[in-house]
């Protein structure tokens, strides 16, 4: 079922640290699966589920292209030193956009969707997206590290 995505900066259920999920039931699914849809209808690469309402500490990422990965209780262990600037924008901030840096890989903890807790490592691109959606299950947003000056509205 696709659900209306959480909007703005302001936006009291974006800016609150989300509980972790616990056991994983039939709900939790459930949420994961509207999840999924509501990122597929709005083409975005990442979603996490404060954007569907929900503060809960659960993520879909896009890996190798067009895969969704499912990360529940991320936890971002080790970090590159290395940073990489590049533009993000949100389904939560729609028109806005703005030049951010994050590490350039990040090795990540997390529960898969059979309960089995996992380590890996992102790069690249999908650490970036990893890295944004941490930050949405602490209540941050990419606006927050965009220098002054630098962001960019549209419409
Ligand atoms: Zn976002």
């Amino acid at each position: 079922m696709i659900i209306d995505i959480v909007k703005g900066a302001d936006n009291p259920i974006l800016r609150k640290a989300s509980e972790n999920q616990g056991k994983i039931s039939k709900k939790t699914l459930k949420l994961l699966k509207d999840m999924e849809d509501s990122m597929i209808a709005t083409k975005g690469v990442g979603i996490a589920a404060p954007q569907v309402g929900v503060n809960l500490r659960m993520a879909h990422i896009t890996i190798n292209k067009d895969q969704i990965f499912t990360i529940i209780n991320p936890e971002i262990v080790e970090m590159a030193e290395e940073i990489d600037e590049d533009t993000e924008g949100c389904l939560s901030l729609p028109g806005h956009w703005g030049p951010v840096k994050r590490a350039i890989w990040v090795k990540l903890k997390f529960t898969d969707t059979k309960g089995y807790e996992k380590i890996m490592v992102f790069e690249g691109f999908e650490a970036r997206i990893v890295q944004h959606e941490v930050d949405h299950l602490n209540g941050k947003l990419f606006v927050d590290h965009v220098p002054e000056g630098k962001l960019q509205i549209e419409g």
